[in-house]
Parts: C-alpha cells; sequence; structure tokens
C-alpha cells in the first residue's frame, strides 16, 4: 500500500473517528478540457485513499463558468476515469447545488457577512490594497443588510446586466492573505450553461463553490493542488459560516509536472485549437486520451502516479521515469512480433524457389509469465532492417556485412555473399546463403555468431505505416520561457515521423485495432484504434526499447 504524507493524516482521522463519518474524497474537474496526467496523479489519490480506508470518492464536475464548459467534456473525463480503472460512489454537478449555494448567500448577507458591491472590476481591484497596504472599503459595504438582501434578489431576478455588481464576502480589507479581503462570491453572468440552461444568471466564483460542494458532499478530506494554498482560509471560513459540522479540510500536494510536454488544459486546448495535434486524442499529447491511443495501459498510468508519490513540495518529473515506467508495464504484458521499419531485401540463393516453412515463434520471452506463439512463414525473399547491414562496419558492429554471418530471429544462420547495388550505388539487396543446419538458431557444429536480426518473409509480409512519436517540446520545461516566447514556439517539428511502408509479419492481421505488441527490437507499439484496419494496418509507438532511466537514475 502506498504511504505519503496525506495518508498519514488520513489514517490518523480513520483512527480517531475525527470526522464522525466514512472518510469521504472527490475528484473535482471543471469540464472545459481533457484530463491530463497531472489529473492522473489526483484521481489515484483520491480515489486510491477511498478504497485504502474503506471511504467513498465523488467524481464532482465543477462546472460553475458557463463560459468553457461542455458535455463533451463531461463524457470524455468519465470515460477516463473509468479507463484508469476506477468507479466513483456519486458522480455529481457543482452547478447542482446553485440553488444551495444561493440560500447560502441569503444567509450571510442577513448575518451581514456579505454585501453587494456596486463597483467595477476595476475599482475592486484597487480597493483591494497591496501587500504592504490594507484595502479601502467600498461605499456599499455599510449598506444595511436588508437592503442587500433585496439587492441579491434582483441580481438573481435578472434586473442587472453582467458586471453591474457582485455579491462579496465582508471579511477583513486588510487581512494578510490578500484572498480574504472580502472576495467576491457570486457575479452575473447571462450566459447559456451546458446542463443548467438558462436557469441561472448568477455565478458562484471558485472559493465560493468549492469548499461548500465539499461541505454539501460530506468530503472529509479535499485534497488539492499547492496553487490553492492561500485559498483555504476562505474555504474554512466560508463552510464555518454555512454551519457545517466538522467540514471538510483542504491539504494541498504537489502539481505533477513533467518534462517536455506542458500539463495545463488551457494550454493543451491551444494546441488543438491550432492545430499543432490532430486532438485532444493525438498521441503525443499528455491527455489520458492521448496517452491511451498511444498505447499506454492504465496500469503502466497508476504505476506511474504510485512511483512518482505524493510529496508537499512541487518536483518535475522526467519523461525517461514516465517512459521507464510504461516500458516495464509492457514488458511484461505484450506479445512480441517481427516489424521491419526501414526494408532492405534479402535473397537467399541455396534456398529452393517455391519452399515455404512455417516457423514457431513465441510470443513471450522466458522471464515474461505469459506462453503463446504464432508460426511464421520464412522463404527464399525476406526484409531485414537497413540499419543491420553495413558495408563497411565498425569493429563494434555484429550484424550483417560482407562475409559476416548473423543468425535470424527464430530461423536460421545466414552470410551475406554480395551486395547488389543500383546505378546511383546505393544498396538495393544483399545476397546471401543461409545453412540448413542451423533452423532454430543453432549450429550443430557450436559455430558462433555475434549478432541476431528479425526479418520479415517478402512473399508474406504486410505494409505497415507506423507514427513514431517522440517528445511534443524541444526543452524540457516549456512553461519556463523567456518573456515574450509563446510556449507553441518550442514545439518539438520532429514529434511526429510516418514510416509508411514498413513490413510486419502477416500473424498481425488477425488482432483487432487497438493491439498492443513489442515490435522486436524496435519499440512498443499499438495498432491505431481509429485509423488501422485489416486492410491498412497502421502502428502508433508507445516508446522505444532504449531505457534512459537507468542512466538518469545514477547520474
Ligand atoms: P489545468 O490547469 O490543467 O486546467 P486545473 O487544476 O484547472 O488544471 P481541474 O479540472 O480544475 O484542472 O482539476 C481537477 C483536479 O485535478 C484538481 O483537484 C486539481 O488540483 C487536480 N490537478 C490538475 N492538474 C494537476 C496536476 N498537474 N497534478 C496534480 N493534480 C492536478
Ligand atoms: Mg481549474
Amino acid at each position: 500500500m502506498p504511504s505519503d504524507f496525506i495518508r498519514e493524516m488520513v489514517a490518523a482521522d480513520v483512527a480517531s473517528g475525527r470526522f464522525g463519518r466514512t472518510i469521504a474524497t472527490r475528484f473535482p474537474p471543471e469540464p472545459n478540457g481533457f484530463l491530463h496526467l497531472g489529473h492522473a496523479k489526483s484521481i489515484c489519490l483520491n480515489f486510491g485513499i477511498a478504497r485504502e480506508y474503506a471511504g467513498r470518492c465523488n467524481l464532482r464536475f465543477d462546472d460553475t463558468n458557463p463560459a468553457t464548459e461542455d458535455v463533451r467534456y463531461v463524457e470524455a473525463i468519465t470515460r477516463d476515469v473509468e479507463w484508469l480503472g476506477f468507479r466513483w460512489d456519486e458522480e455529481r454537478y457543482a452547478s447542482d447545488y446553485f440553488a444551495q449555494l444561493y440560500a447560502i448567500a441569503e444567509s450571510l448577507v442577513e448575518r451581514d457577512r456579505a454585501y453587494v458591491d456596486t463597483q467595477n472590476e476595476e475599482q475592486i481591484r484597487e480597493g483591494r490594497g497591496t501587500v504592504t497596504t490594507p484595502g479601502v472599503a467600498s461605499p456599499d459595504r455599510s449598506r444595511a443588510p436588508a437592503d442587500n438582501l433585496a439587492l441579491l434578489r434582483r441580481m438573481k431576478a435578472g434586473e442587472f446586466p453582467d458586471g453591474a455588481m457582485v455579491l462579496r464576502a465582508k471579511i477583513d480589507l486588510a487581512h494578510p492573505n490578500m484572498i480574504m479581503r472580502d472576495p467576491i462570491l457570486l457575479r452575473i453572468r447571462h450566459a447559456h450553461h451546458y446542463r443548467q440552461g438558462d436557469a441561472w444568471c448568477l455565478y458562484p466564483l471558485y472559493d465560493f463553490a468549492h469548499g461548500l460542494s465539499d461541505a454539501i458532499e460530506g468530503i472529509t478530506h479535499s485534497l488539492c493542488t499547492l496553487e490553492f494554498k492561500d485559498n483555504r482560509e476562505i474555504y474554512d471560513w466560508l463552510v464555518r459560516e454555512a454551519g457545517f459540522e466538522r467540514p471538510p479540510e483542504q491539504t494541498e500536494f504537489a502539481r505533477l509536472q513533467l518534462d517536455y510536454t506542458v500539463l495545463s488544459k488551457r494550454k493543451l486546448l491551444r494546441l488543438v485549437n491550432d492545430g499543432h495535434v490532430s486532438g485532444w486524442d493525438d498521441p503525443r499529447m499528455p491527455t489520458i486520451a492521448g496517452i491511451r491511443r498511444r498505447g499506454v495501459t492504465p496500469e503502466g498510468v497508476r504505476d506511474f502516479a504510485e512511483t512518482i508519490g505524493v510529496a508537499r513540495k512541487d518536483a518535475r518529473a522526467e519523461l525517461a521515469l514516465f517512459e521507464h515506467t510504461v516500458r516495464n508495464d509492457l514488458n511484461m504484458r505484450v506479445p512480441r512480433v517481427l516489424c521491419v521499419v526501414n526494408p532492405l531485401k534479402v535473397v537467399l540463393t541455396n534456398y529452393p524457389e517455391s519452399q515455404v516453412e512455417e516457423i514457431e515463434a513465441s510470443y513471450y520471452p522466458h522471464d515474461v509469465p505469459l506462453t503463446g506463439s504464432r508460426m511464421v512463414p520464412f522463404s527464399r525473399e525476406l526484409w531485414i532492417d537497413r540499419d543491420d547491414f553495413m558495408e563497411d562496419p565498425p569493429k563494434k558492429f555484429f550484424r550483417l556485412a560482407p562475409g559476416r554471418e548473423v543468425r535470424l530471429r527464430y530461423g536460421y544462420f545466414i552470410r551475406c555473399q554480395e551486395v547488389v547495388k543500383n546505378a546511383a550505388g546505393e544498396v538495393v539487396e544483399l545476397r546471401c546463403t543461409y545453412d540448413p543446419t542451423t533452423r532454430g538458431g543453432n549450429a550443430p557444429d557450436g559455430r558462433k555468431v555475434q549478432g541476431t536480426i528479425h526479418w520479415v518473409s517478402a512473399a508474406h509480409a504486410r505494409d505497415a505505416e507506423l507514427r513514431l512519436y517522440d517528445r511534443l517540446f524541444t526543452v524540457a520545461d516549456p512553461d519556463d520561457l523567456p518573456e515574450g516566447t509563446d510556449f507553441t514556439s518550442v514545439l518539438n517539428p520532429a514529434s511526429l515521423t510516418v514510416v509508411h511502408a514498413a513490413k510486419i509479419e502477416p500473424s498481425v492481421t488477425a488482432d483487432a485495432p487497438g493491439t498492443r505488441y513489442q515490435f522486436e527490437r524496435t519499440g512498443y507499439f499499438m495498432s491505431d484504434p481509429v485509423d488501422s484496419t485489416a486492410e491498412r494496418l497502421v502502428f502508433n509507438r508507445t516508446v522505444t526499447l532504449r531505457d534512459s532511466w537507468e542512466k538518469v537514475k545514477d547520474k
């Protein structure tokens, strides 16, 4: 079971019975975009704690801003949370609490804890003062509660235009925490809400909606990211003023930040809207939908969340660590198949012209606790990878070269006898001989070869499109750029390379789109769930085989 400062706190609260009710958490996304890996961290934490401490966890849509929210995001979010392997106890919507919040607003006004302010936005901002100087009271601050109540009711009735006035808490204009200097609770917005329609023209601000939504749901532990630390005071003030018994407690943890990407819905939305990616589910996106389409498993994401853990201080996670986790997960679960990325023809001159052998090839190496195999056809003409041949190899090159012998994976030893070139001097074919006594990969005379390469039978191979993904940005921290530099200017122009005619063994045509593989010696791939068909095979590279994390870690 994972352990961190939040779980320690929850365990202590369970032991002391502090809340007098079941432990309850919530995951509160705003439906204004797709979920990303940062949200996955929060999901694993909130749902994980509920699971581990026999509590409950709600999925609550924090949908208090009519301008940016949409039901299509609600659908994407529920799909992604389920895909990650979590079920919520209740699905809630902050906008369903508008009536309750409004009633609380009236009660605050009646008790002279809130007032209607007719100042404009700028006047309110100026009236707040600065960290070193106290604010000045609005002329409206001393209005009698009964008059404020009448105004608030007229606001709700839709009598005033947007921006004409706001409801503010009446706290302390000299408070050391700027947020406590009479924060705005309600504002007027004559806008259509995707869920509430035109029922409301008063919309709560985050601070007013969030803590009270938690309290209404009986949440005990309200976990959020560090940037809300200063909001904790208004959270506590509001739940206390609203009269909740044993109200929820907010605790902040570090936001996940991942190298070479951005984890902010606003920025991800820009990438989608400006066409830098094909959509929210572009496999280069750090969204749940993107990494799912890329081939990452829910277990891989959960392993990553557990590996990075939950801390009090912000820290960036290295991309190499994410890839390392994904690779370890895929290694244990996906079949190995043969695919040649950059094909070079090999003709086995001593292999009978019309002969085809079916070779049994295991899907899994010995250290993976899964079994299974398929038959791969072998014939006189094969494809091998261009990278596995060098005409003039350096010393440490253990693959094919003129006169050299290598092992074909699951097959025979072959020796390169002749290099065929075209008029431009490019190598177009290798003429080799095979040793019929080495079927299965060993020579009866004990002769050794230094390299084993992968291959496919040319007559049986299928063409495949490979989408090779690389990091989305060229710099490790695209959120930290010099003044005036837009983050889209550091996008990696080579984040996607398409290989149009790779050659893959025919067995994969039997698999459904969305099947994951390791292409031996090449990387982990998944057939694209959207674009791949039996006629047109398309594979997304999830991650390469090269693991740089071990090196990074030891630095
Ligand atoms: P963004 O900046 O991407 O819009 P947000 O915080 O505004 O993120 P919400 O939908 O409001 O997005 O977030 C829902 C929950 O997910 C919140 O509790 C928030 O703290 C958490 N969360 C968002 N981003 C991260 C992150 N990078 N790491 C951990 N938790 C996150
Ligand atoms: Mg937000």
